[in-house]
């Protein structure tokens, strides 16, 4: 599985819509927990790593070059990509 990086920045859509409507979001700063900013409204929320790339669709735009090479961004075909990170590593029942 090939892991995605995000560095400042960068512009990321999210699966899920702001309440403005907005669903494009900056990095603001990245490490165990991950600020962005709404491009819409400007709201700034917090989210740790995990729920932050599982939240994120694609990558928009990076200052840094985007990690796929190629432009692809005709058809709103879906693309078969759903790589889930996995996490969840404690739930042990005992
Ligand atoms: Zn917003």
């Amino acid at each position: 599985m090939m892991r995605r990086t995000y560095r400042l920045d960068d512009v990321v859509q999210m699966k899920k819509k702001h309440p403005c409507g907005n669903d494009s979001w900056v990095v603001m700063r990245v490490g165990a927990d991950f600020r962005i900013k709404c491009t819409g409204c400007g709201r700034v929320v917090m989210l740790p790593r995990a729920k932050f790339e599982k939240s994120v669709k694609r990558i928009v735009s990076s200052r840094y070059g985007l990690p796929e090479s190629g432009q692809a961004a005709t058809d709103s075909k879906e693309h078969a990509d759903s790589p889930e990170p996995t996490d969840d590593s404690g739930s042990t029942g005992g």
